[in-house]
This record gives structure tokens, sequence and C-alpha cells, in this order.
């Protein structure tokens, strides 16, 4: 029994490995998927006849380059497999994308946010899913997974939203938004820990070279962390630790959270706001700020504005004395910087360096290499998907039905 269920464990394992082979490097033939997993060809072979059984990948014969000799079969995710839903929530409004199951965007829609408590936010998204479905005729039972992501604190195994900045300590479940014949599964996550993934994501496809750990810090409204750190293979390791509201300034200035002193209270779009026009930091914070508000004042400071220099100086200690608490803890990592607040990089990076280099940590260990990932929109998705795919793939392989057992000695 024992010998039985660990060799269903290796085939598992094994499907998974090819599965996600075929995600990294898109169609694969039979010996390239071999030079990608290390598995023997019989290995592969059964495990490709079995998937293509299953209608989980498709192979297409592609002719060689002079018309002459045997195509080549290449494997692929077979695209009507299934399909996902992508929910990014931003502060004013919520992108809605299709993808199928080979990765296809199929559409893509944004709505502004809908006024009001959850209620009225999750029956907005609810309805949107059904208009995702409507749009491009799918049926409910079609779609595997949606892959909601926002800002804020998300519960560490249930689609539940812990605290957000515009629900505060309200908590938002979101399996709520499925109203009956979806079977589909729902997940929640940070938007930074997604951008994390995708960067940890991008550093493993440089084959040996990338960096095995890596933090990725958002700028802008609010300040968001996540942390990628290659484990043993399928999944990485990510998390998004609650970095924007760690203390900075013991009883300092006022933060969106209510508490005080909070490295967002000095680094976020608010908190820059409130420093060039000094307003007393015990004053709340406005809930939002065009990005137009905190350009104006970057301009300001470019020019020689000493109170707007100020703002983003401060701005610049706080992330950076942030970031050396992070060394500290967790050890020496690149950091790299997203977010719309990467435009005003040229203002913060001095405070950025001041507030790392008292520490420990960085006196001994040098500066981490801060490099600028500006494109975040497109970090968050491809993070949606590599995390999803990871968990529709593994639901996919563990629901097949086992093979044929055979008997000892046949
Ligand atoms: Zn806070």
């Amino acid at each position: 029994m024992l010998a039985k269920s660990s060799t269903e464990l290796v085939r598992q394992q094994n499907s998974a490995l090819v599965l996600s082979a075929l995600r990294r490097h898109g169609r694969l033939a039979h010996t390239e998927i071999s030079d990608a997993t290390r598995l023997a060809s019989a290995t592969i072979s059964a495990i490709t006849a079995e998937l293509e059984r299953a209608g989980v990948i498709e192979k297409m014969e592609q002719q060689a380059a002079t018309g002459r000799g045997r195509p080549r079969v290449l494997f692929s995710q077979r695209r009507n497999c299934g399909y996902l839903i992508i929910v990014i929530i931003s502060s004013d409004s919520i992108q809605y994308s299709l993808v199928d199951y080979a990765g296809t965007l199929l559409d893509r829609f944004t709505e502004p946010r809908a006024q009001g408590g959850t209620a009225a936010f999750l029956d907005s998204i609810s309805a949107a899913l059904e208009r995702v479905l409507a749009r491009s005729r799918i049926n409910p039972d079609e779609v595997l997974l949606i892959s909601v992501s926002s800002k804020g604190l998300a519960h560490a195994s249930e689609p539940v939203l812990v605290w957000s900045p515009v629900f505060g300590a309200q908590p938002v479940d979101f399996t709520a938004v499925l109203k009956g014949g979806w079977p589909a599964k729902v997940i929640l996550n940070n938007e930074t820990l997604l951008v994390a993934g995708a960067l940890l994501e991008r550093e493993t496809k440089k084959a040996g070279e990338g960096e095995p750990v890596l933090a990725a810090l958002s700028l802008g409204h609010s300040i968001g962390l996540g942390i990628g750190r290659r484990g043993t293979a399928p999944a990485p390791d990510i998390s998004a630790p609650n970095f924007g509201h760690m203390l900075h300034i013991p009883s300092g200035a006022l933060c969106r959270c209510g508490a005080r002193g909070c490295i967002e209270a000095y680094a976020g779009f608010y908190a820059i706001l409130r420093t060039a026009f000094e307003v007393p930091i015990d004053t709340i914070p406005a809930k939002f700020v065009p990005l137009g508000e905190i350009d104006k004042i970057a301009a300001q400071a470019r020019q020689g504005n000493r109170r707007a220099q100020l703002a983003f100086r401060q701005a610049g200690v706080a992330l950076g004395n942030g970031l050396s608490r992070l060394l500290s803890l967790h050890g020496h990592m690149p950091v790299f910087i997203t977010g719309p607040g990467t435009r005003h990089q040229d203002l913060l990076q001095a405070g950025i360096e001041e507030g790392l280099a008292e520490a420990q940590v960085v006196r001994l260990g040098g500066m981490p290499v801060l490099t600028i990932a500006p494109d975040e929109p497109s970090l968050v998705f491809e993070g949606h998907l590599n995390l999803a795919f990871s968990i529709v793939d593994q639901d996919i392989i563990l629901s097949r039905p086992h093979p044929p057992v055979r008997a000892a000695g046949e």
C-alpha cells in the first residue's frame, strides 16, 4: 500500500514538472522536455500521453525549416482546458482579465470602484464576473480559478482581506463574489507579493545566474513589500510582510491605519503631500492623492524648493530604515523598487541610502543592489499568472484518476 502511494506521488511530481516546464518555456518537443525536467524519455512519453488523453495538453506538428525531413512534434497546454479570471483591485478602479489555460489573454476591461460599503463592493465584482462570462460566452464551470489581488493584508489561507486602505479592519470575504453555479476556487493575494513572485520567476529564467532571494518594494499611495525566495521546485516561497505599517518613529506621524509613526505615514503619497504643505502630522491623511499632485511637488523639489525636497528626503529615510531592518532580519538581498513612486526615485535615492547606511548589516555587507522595475502593472499580472497556474496545474494533476496499476511481475 505504501509502495503504491509513493509511486503515485512520484507520478504526480513528474507530471507537475512536465506541466511547469511547458509553462516556463512554451511549446516544447520531447527532447526539450527531457532537457528541462531531467526525466527519462520513457517517463516523459507516459506522462505526455496521459496528459493528452485527459485533455490537459495537446501536440502540434511543426514542419522542419527546410520543408524536408520528419516534422517536430511540440507539446503545449491545451487552450480550452479551462479559464482563469484575474481581478486586480486598485484604489480607484478594478481590472478584469480572462485568460485561457495556455496563458493567452482573451478579454480585459476596467471599471471604476463601486462607492459604498463592502456589500456593494462585492456585489459589483459579482456582476462584473458575470459580465466576463457573457462577453466571451463561457460557462461558470469552465472557470478553473479566480485570482484576486489588492493592497493591504490578505489572510494566510482564506480569500479574505483582513485590512485594506479603503475598508480598514472590516474584513472583506471574496468567496461571497460567486453567487451559485460557480465551482471555481477563489484566491486572494497582496499585490506586492505577486510582484515579488514575478520578479523571482524572471530571475529563475536566467538559468542559474538569477537571484535566489529578493525583495520587491512598491511605492505609491501605500507602501508594499514582497519577498521571494527560490524554494524547492515547483512552488517558490513568496510572502508579503506588513512593511508599510512597520514602526519608523515611535509616537510619530498619524497613519491611515490609525497607528502613529508607520513607514507609510512618512513615505506614502499622502505623507509626502503632508510634509510638503506643512500640514500637522496628526492630521488624518487624505484618502487618495492623485499622482499629478505628487508630480507637482517633485517638480518643485527639482527646482530647489527646500520643503518639497525635505518631503522626499524624509520619505527616503523611512524606506531606507525599513529596508535596513528587513536585511537585519532576513539577510542581505537585492531590492527591486516598483510602483508609481519610482518616478521620483532621483529625489528619494539619497534618503534611502541615508536610512540604510547606519545599520550594521549594511556597514558590514555593503549597500543592497537597488533596481528600478517601473512596469508594476505587468509584474502584478505576471505574478497572478505564475501563482494561479501553479495552483490550477496542481489541482488538475491531483484530480485526475489513477492510471491502472499493474500486477507485480507484469
Ligand atoms: Zn500604519
